[in-house]
């Protein structure tokens, strides 16, 4: 950053030259703020005249890289779990998910095998394997435990880059960050596109991103629609294909099967020489576990009314609880960081 300081040649390029430049010493906290403003679109790589092979070796995308990871770990709540960052995502994940299907499936089985392997059709036919009650509790508590921890990490950010806790943002600043957040305004290499594989710019991560983006957004405003259907119309799900939660769900876990899968394939084939090789695990974990929930969410919507609903119902269930329990110690956190980092970054501009 020093060096970039006294250059000065990507001011252009996106909201991290601008920051820095208003900087003329950088704490852990001004780099923890940089390093979440970038989106690793590789442009400052492929424009610097001191990138390697030159002697300076200066790589602004995979040096920022390896602190927005190490930043993740470093505001994680609790701290003891700090390390599960740096642990191989998919492992846990994948552990998680199948603990948690074993689980709901050997509780079925052993109740009553008909109940599993049976069919079920019509409102309530979910919660003839596991009762709405025990699933309401079970995955409210998952549910909040992952917001209360994610709350406390972005306090700790949010104190750590300087700014007081207290404060929430102004609307002005507020408005700019979701514009910017909303249409990945710095994905797009300073106007060109991406950089991924080579020296040749394409938007097509920043779409997989928006496809990723939105689905989870979908699918979750489906499952909230579903929750106010079910308390305050006394509708219980399955609910027919027509039906609002269905259609959300349905537009949601395309978007999850299709982005997740371009992201991965953007991973597959790009420059080592931008990204930090020791976190991909965590990474690819996360995307696949988005993929998972909607890969086992669509095809309990294909076949809820066969005898296969039982076990799919099962995997779905395990798998959504996974996500969530592993939500605050993975790549999920990026997306809440880089969000808080523009809200800053507005007011920043403001002022
Ligand atoms: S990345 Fe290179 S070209 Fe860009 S500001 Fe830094 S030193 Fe200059
Ligand atoms: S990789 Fe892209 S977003 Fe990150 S600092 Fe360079 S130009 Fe900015």
């Amino acid at each position: 950053m020093t060096v970039c300081n006294s250059c000065r040649y990507c001011e252009g390029l996106c909201a991290v030259f601008p920051a820095m430049e208003m900087r003329r010493a950088f704490s852990d906290g001004d780099l923890n703020y940089l390093a979440n403003l970038c989106h690793a679109c590789g442009a400052c790589y492929v424009d610097c005249q001191f990138s390697p092979p030159h002697e300076f070796d200066v790589n602004v995308p995979k040096t920022l890289a390896i602190a927005r990871a190490d930043s993740y770990a470093a505001y994680a709540w609790p701290r003891a779990l700090s390390g599960a960052f740096a642990r191989n995502g998919l492992v846990i994940s994948l552990v998680a998910a199948l603990s948690v299907a074993a689980f709901i499936f050997g509780f079925a089985a052993v109740n009553d095998h008909a109940v599993l392997f049976g069919i079920h059709t019509g409102p309530g036919a979910f919660y003839a394997l596991m009762p709405h009650k025990a699933m309401a509790t079970l995955f409210g508590a998952a549910f909040l435990y992952a917001v209360v921890a994610l709350a406390m990490s972005v306090r700790a950010f949010w104190r750590d880059i300087g700014e007081p806790v207290g404060y929430r943002g102004d609307a002005g600043s507020l408005w700019q960050a979701i514009d910017d957040a909303c249409r990945l305004r710095y994905l797009d290499g300073g106007g060109v596109g991406c950089y991924n594989e080579n020296d040749r710019p394409t938007d097509r991560r920043r779409i997989y991103h928006h496809l990723t983006f939105y689905g989870f957004a979908l699918c979750f405003a489906a499952t909230s629609v579903a929750t106010l259907y079910h308390y305050l119309l006394a509708r219980e799900a399955p609910y027919p294909w027509w039906d609002l939660p269905v259609v959300l769900g349905v537009l949601g876990g395309l978007g999850l099967l299709i982005g997740p899968m371009g992201l991965l394939a953007a991973k597959w084939r790009g420059d080592p020489a931008l990204r930090d090789a020791s976190r991909l695990g965590m990474d690819v974990a996360f995307i696949q576990m988005l993929f998972l929930v909607s890969l086992t969410g669509m095809a309990l919507l294909l076949w809820r009314e066969t005898a296969a609903m039982g076990p799919l119902l099962a995997l779905h269930l395990g798998v959504v609880f996974a996500l969530f329990i592993t939500l605050p110690y993975g790549k999920f956190v990026h997306g809440i960081y880089r969000f808080v980092a523009l809200v800053r970054y507005a007011r920043e501009r403001r002022g």
